[in-house]
């Protein structure tokens, strides 16, 4: 019999880590994986729990006030408790043959940077860490023999569309968009909607971040660049489309003229799921799409006035580099201080452009690949700036 696979999930406490907790368990659990890692944040009541259920190695909590918090709730089982930073460092430099990446934000960077470093498999949800650092994480995985997977939904849809297909057969990626809660919303209003009404996704439930950025559409912004490195793909040949219902889950156009999409329900374990049994498919519990029940599809073209956050990551895609690594930290104090109700929704992408404006061209002048201290670096040079244009406003 072959040893069992060996799995770690960074964020398992999250939405993606979750359902990632629930294929596994779904697919076998304990009795056919061999569970590494699972890390968290705050939530040690189910960090503790998924440890359990899956008996994993160890458990990191990312704070470290909470390790005593986490040993008691893990009293009896085996599953060892570690806590802050260079914890999760030392669990994701821990062999494994699969890993899912699924830390919010910049935070997920340096451990999936390691785990990269692992070879096998990466299954990469943490979009950021492309966003701010995508050649440095191309070069690791390269280098390891790791094979970088994506588990956005839009990602998973286009490696999907281009399996068999030659990079230069390549026309255009046509990324969709749901448009998310304001898609006919006046900018007018815009200025005035509140992080609860932002929160509101019509067609995921995601973490909390995540769906404000839908609602500036800056998640669409980072899925451009996301799509622009992953599938080395000009920064024209990505295109944006509203397409409400959410069921094409991204398409591409070949150079014959011929459209390949792919289609599902939204739920992330289709993707997770995919990536998880990549290259072979398994049953996954989502839904069936009924073609006859589908009354319509519509489409509608971006409208980057509305969201300049789209514009914005044209901008960074030709500028290059690091920009991506400002956009990104830019992003996350913006909405920091939006949920802090400190500025309002449309001042998000007002501090974004800000930013580029200040940091932008010494980001973009940095060789590539970038060390990650300079990325980091340059994130914190960036919440800095972020956070004084706040306060000065
Ligand atoms: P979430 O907020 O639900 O979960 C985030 C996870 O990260 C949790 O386990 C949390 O404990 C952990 N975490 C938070 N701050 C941390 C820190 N400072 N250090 C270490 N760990 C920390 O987020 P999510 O919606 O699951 O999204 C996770 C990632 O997947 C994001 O990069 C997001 O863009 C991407 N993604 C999510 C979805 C989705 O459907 N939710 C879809 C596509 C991509
Ligand atoms: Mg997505």
């Amino acid at each position: 019999m072959s040893a069992a696979r060996r799995v770690s999930i960074f964020g398992a406490t999250g939405s993606v880590g979750a359902n990632t907790v629930d294929l596994l368990q779904r697919q076998g659990g304990a009795e056919v994986y061999d569970v590494v890692a699972l890390t968290g944040a705050g939530n040690i009541a189910l960090l503790a729990e998924q440890s359990r259920a899956l008996d994993a190695d160890i458990a990191v909590t990312s704070d470290p006030t909470l390790l005593t918090a986490l040993r008691e709730a893990l009293a009896g089982c085996r599953t060892q408790a570690a806590a802050g930073p260079d914890a999760l460092l030392e669990a994701a430099s821990r062999p494994t043959d699969w890993v899912m990446s699924a830390i919010v934000g910049a935070a997920g960077l340096a451990p999936g940077l390691k785990a990269a470093e692992q070879g096998g498999v990466l299954a990469l949800a943490n979009k950021e860490s492309l966003v701010c650092a995508g050649t440095l994480l191309q070069t690791i995985c390269t280098s390891h023999g790791t094979r970088l997977l994506p588990v956005d939904s839009e990602h998973s849809a286009i490696f999907q569309c281009l399996a068999g297909a030659d990079r230069a057969e390549l026309e255009t990626i046509v990324l969709t968009a749901s448009g998310g809660p304001f898609r006919t919303t006046s900018r007018d209003e815009m200025a005035t909607v509140t992080p609860a009404q932002a929160k509101a996704h019509p067609n995921w439930t995601m973490g909390e971040r995540i769906s404000i950025d839908s609602a500036t559409m800056f998640n669409k912004a980072l899925e451009m660049i996301e799509a622009h490195l992953l599938f080395d793909a000009e920064p024209d040949q990505v295109e944006v489309l509203i397409h409400p219902q959410s069921i094409i889950h991204s398409m591409v156009r070949l150079t014959d003229g011929a459209i390949i999409a792919q289609l599902g329900p939204a739920d992330m374990r289709g993707p997770i799921g995919y990536a998880l049994n990549y290259p072979r498919r398994s049953p996954l519990p989502v839904e069936r799409l009924n073609f006859a029940d589908l009354t319509k599809l519509t489409f509608e073209a971006e409208d980057p006035v509305r969201f300049p956050a789209l514009r914005l990551a044209r901008e960074v895609m030709a500028a290059g580099g690091l920009s991506g690594a400002v956009f990104n930290a830019a992003k996350e104090t913006a909405l920091d201080a939006f949920l802090a109700e400190q500025i309002g929704f449309l001042d998000m992408a007002d501090l974004v452009s800000a930013a580029l404006d200040a940091l932008g061209p010494e980001a973009s002048s940095v060789a590539d690949p970038p060390d990650l201290p300079w990325v980091l670096d340059l994130d914190a040079r960036t919440r800095a700036f972020g956070s004084t244009w706040v306060n000065t406003r």
